[in-house]
């Protein structure tokens, strides 16, 4: 195991906070972000209450400011990426309200130059560019998967079939090491498959948004980076598997405000990130049941939550004032699972 020894002992639920910049056009004086620690420390303050009423202190695994960039961000969390290779699973959320920057993180803004990648890229680039420096050893295989869950239906972002099927989940085949078997699988041999795969599943997920007259923020996108690894010598094979997840945006919508579908998309939103709440809880506290029936999110991602799997969760946060009770729950819901 090359890549392990720090992750094993920090455990196998990370939390990291991640604040993004105010934008142009937004207050610049008008920030809720008191003080970030070095150590995961993080202290906001309500803007109606003063003094120390007002504070409330978070600690997390780490605390990423304003001013931290894509490679930064990447950097760290790039140990965790490679033990896909010793065959572990991975997932890597991003949690918080829409325009927090989950998307930010996870792919970066629309068409990003290389040094605006997000997590998405960087991970698929960096792992099929190992799996090919180290092929003396062992013969790696790099496949990704792309999905979207809308209103408790999956959707495959990848696939050439224009009428957007949804198909339900099929149990995980474990002779494949596909969580989702019905969704297509594409292999990755080049930077350009890298850029190729994204734009597609990007360009996918907002036309879906389109035809259902909703934005991308109502639905969870699943990107889904397989590794299989052979060693020819030994005759063994591995697999691994890195979920990144761009969620649905956690703002809690005034049932009295919305009706119909929106009423429906809200609650599916509700139910499935209280429900990924429940299950990393309980694997936080090591409980015998761990609740996966309650959410198609939670089931697709059964096999790759828990047992000696990897979880992070990025809890974004938007530092604008007006945005202080939404933060405040965000935060609130990070530090229950971290
Ligand atoms: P979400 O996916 O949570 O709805 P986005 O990722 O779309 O939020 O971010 C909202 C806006 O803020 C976008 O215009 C995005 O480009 C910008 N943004 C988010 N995070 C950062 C960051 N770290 N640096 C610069 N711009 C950011
Ligand atoms: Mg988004």
């Amino acid at each position: 195991k090359l890549y392990n020894e720090v992750q094993e002992l920090k455990g196998n639920i990370r939390v990291y906070c991640r604040i993004r910049p105010l934008l142009s056009g937004e207050d610049t004086k008008s920030t809720v972000i008191d003080y970030i620690g070095e150590n995961g420390e993080l202290a906001i303050v309500n803007p109606s209450k003063q003094g120390k009423d007002g504070q409330k202190m978070f600690k997390f695994d780490r605390v990423f400011g304003p001013a931290a960039t894509q490679e930064e961000v990447f950097s760290d969390i790039q140990p965790l990426v490679r033990s896909v290779l010793d065959g572990y699973n991975v997932c890597i959320f991003a949690y918080g309200q829409t325009g927090s920057g989950k998307t930010y993180t996870m792919s970066g803004p629309n068409s990003p130059s290389k040094e605006e990648w997000g997590v998405n890229y960087r991970a698929l680039n960096d792992l099929f560019h190992i799996s090919r420096s180290r092929r003396s050893a062992v013969e790696y295989e790099v496949g990704v998967q792309m999905i979207e869950i809308y209103n408790e239906q999956v959707r495959d972002l990848l696939s050439n079939d224009a009428s957007q099927k949804r198909f339900g989940i099929v149990s995980r085949s474990q002779a494949s090491g596909l969580a989702i078997p019905d969704a297509s699988k594409h292999s990755v041999d080049s930077t350009s498959d890298v850029l190729k795969l994204m734009q597609i599943g990007q360009a996918n997920r907002a036309i879906s948004a389109t035809a259902l007259n909703q934005s991308s923020s109502r639905s969870h996108s699943v990107v889904t980076i397989h590794v299989r690894g052979s060693d020819l010598k030994a005759g063994t094979t591995l697999f691994g598997s890195l979920h990144l997840i761009d969620l649905a945006g956690s703002e809690r919508v005034e049932r009295s405000e919305v009706t119909g579908d929106r009423l429906k998309e809200t609650q599916h939103i509700n139910k499935s990130l209280s429900a990924l709440g429940d299950v990393i809880f309980a694997l936080s506290q090591k409980s015998v049941h761990v609740p996966y029936r309650n959410s198609k999110l939670t089931q697709v991602l059964q096999s790759s939550l828990g047992g000696h799997a990897k979880t992070l969760m990025f809890v974004q946060i938007n530092p604008d004032v007006k945005s202080y009770s939404e933060s405040l729950s965000a935060l609130k819901f990070a530090e229950r699972v971290s």
